[in-house]
């Protein structure tokens, strides 16, 4: 990390600009030949970013400008930060909204997709437009906030709908609202009696981490429980500056997560994940999850075998602390949500015994329960009784719970043939009546 007052264009930025995040979004570096001045740019280089930049806009903050190695083309910071021309190589099997934020979406900007909790955008602005972004679809296309109408409705849904009791402000990134913007939002949330909590997934601790000031928590700590989940990809990118700005907000009582992508060239490799998983609960955000990058439109050069992610949680589980241990989670496509993939610890399993494997690949059984052992509810619980919405009956766990019998896939051959023989046995019935 250089000093900014080492980098000729910000030399004379004083510590106070450099440190307001006010500055840090006006100043910006937006086009290839302020780029220049922060890293050295081949001309073949300039040309790939001005073609990409057409796709998806650069905004690099002067502050995460400045980790960047300006020598090195294959630095993990300046890959996440500056357009390549495989932006726009596509490829056929790539989408622009993988994962159908919008096919399950009731309003503009919110997504209701699982049971009890939605995602609701403020903005399609961000302090930094990631290169890795799978939101691109909408991310910088206004480089505004939503209007006050549109997320009314949004919080309307909200009040409408008791099963919601989790709400996850995102965007683009919901801190490059104005605090009292995000107040407003919050205050209206929180006035909702069925919502237990609000989160935010920001970007802003590891590339604006000025934006935590102690005004902002000193908002956001009215409307506890708050919750917030963070993007770090790299080691290089926990710095003094990220650090204080995770440690703020800890110390206000707001839980800090952290959801990384998997990125080709940047973090698929063990030691780094390993390294920053570790690092992360130094600072004391909680590695929260690793995704499988999505098959969004021009992401194919970043993405990595999904094995790679597997072989990265071997080497984590067990050989560091557990809560230092993320989930590798793939973002099914078409709204399959996200499903958990790592190593099988399993070897087999009778009615008496599990075998287990651990770690190191040591093998060892569990003894299975028996007779009166066989999980009961307790004779005086109502819990289910009382608070029926607390029982997942839906998917496996509802199969589990005897909900229901099974599970059956609609469209399929096999469910046109029974329905055409349901309903010719039907005319059958009839004629012979
Ligand atoms: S901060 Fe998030 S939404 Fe914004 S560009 Fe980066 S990955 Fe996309």
């Amino acid at each position: 990390m250089r000093r900014w007052k080492d980098i000729p264009l910000w030399k004379d930025v004083s510590t106070k600009e450099w440190t307001d995040w006010k500055w840090q979004v006006r100043n910006r570096v937006m086009d290839v030949d302020t780029l220049a001045e922060v890293i050295n740019l081949t001309d073949e280089e300039e040309a790939e970013i001005r073609d990409s930049m057409k796709y998806l806009r650069m905004a690099i903050t002067p502050y995460y400008a400045s980790l960047m190695d300006p020598d090195d083309a294959h630095d993990p910071v300046r890959k996440q930060a500056v357009p390549t021309s495989n932006e726009i190589r596509f490829k056929d099997y790539e989408m622009t909204d993988t994962v159908w934020e919008t096919v399950d979406s009731p309003h503009e900007g919110l997504t209701h997709r699982y049971p009890d909790r939605v995602l609701f955008l403020l903005t399609d602005q961000c302090s930094m437009y990631c290169r890795h972004c799978c939101r691109r679809r909408i991310v910088g296309q206004t480089d505004h906030q939503r209007s006050w109408e549109e997320i009314k409705e949004g919080i309307d849904y909200i009040r409408e709908t008791r099963e919601v009791r989790d709400v996850l402000l995102s965007g683009g990134d919901p801190l490059m609202v104005s605090d009292e913007f995000l107040e407003k939002v919050v205050r209206e949330i929180r006035k909702i009696k069925h919502v237990q909590i609000i989160r935010l997934g920001t970007r802003t601790p590891v590339v604006l981490p000025y934006r935590i000031t102690p005004k902002l928590v000193k908002m956001l700590r009215k409307y506890h429980p708050i919750w917030l989940n963070t993007h770090f990809n790299h080691p290089n990118e926990i710095t003094s500056q990220s650090k204080r700005a995770v440690e703020t907000l800890v110390d206000a009582g707001i839980p800090v997560g952290n959801q990384s992508v998997l990125l080709k060239g940047v973090n698929d490799c063990p030691t780094i994940m390993k390294k920053l998983c570790q690092d992360l609960t130094w600072i004391r955000c909680r590695p929260y999850y690793i995704y499988q990058c999505d098959i969004a439109k021009g992401l194919e050069h970043f993405r990595t075998s999904t094995a790679k992610g597997v072989e990265i949680i071997e080497a984590l589980r067990g050989h560091t602390s557990g809560f230092a241990v993320p989930e590798f989670i793939i973002d099914a496509p078409m709204g399959g949500g996200k499903i958990p993939v790592g190593p099988n610890y399993v070897v087999s399993m009778s009615d008496k015994k599990i075998v287990l494997r651990n770690y190191e690949g040591g093998i060892f059984s569990f003894p299975e329960v028996e007779g009166d052992r066989i999980s009961v509810c307790p004779p005086k619980c109502k819990l289910c009784k009382d608070h029926p919405e607390l029982e997942s009956n839906e998917g496996v766990a509802g199969v589990l719970a005897g909900k229901k019998l099974c599970l059956i896939p609609e469209g399929t051959v096999r469910e046109a043939r029974r329905k055409a023989y349901q309903k010719e046995k039907k005319h059958a019935g009839r004629r012979s009546e």
